[in-house]
């Protein structure tokens, strides 16, 4: 049986602000059970996913698109000429 959580604990989940796995602190507790999580990098609160992402694919393309986000946006003029 794993250790039970507290409020305050660490525990990772998926980010939708910072769009990755983070470490995130237990705020809410129902019966053992985590139902709110807040972001340590962020701040972000939001229902605790379990670590999912919301995509049901597999980790592969959402490792992908942590790589592209890290990214910086291709410098295109915003002017369009015509
Ligand atoms: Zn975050």
């Amino acid at each position: 049986m794993p250790d039970p959580l507290k409020l305050g604990d660490t525990i990772d989940d998926y980010c939708s602000r910072c769009k990755l796995l983070m470490n995130h602190y237990v705020v809410s507790l129902v019966e053992a059970e985590v139902r709110k999580v807040r972001c340590q990098t962020c701040g972000n609160e939001h229902n605790y996913r379990q670590g999912k992402g919301g995509k049901k694919k597999d980790t592969v393309k959402s490792l992908f698109d942590q790589v592209v986000a890290g990214l910086p946006a291709p410098s295109t003029p915003p002017r369009t000429k015509k």
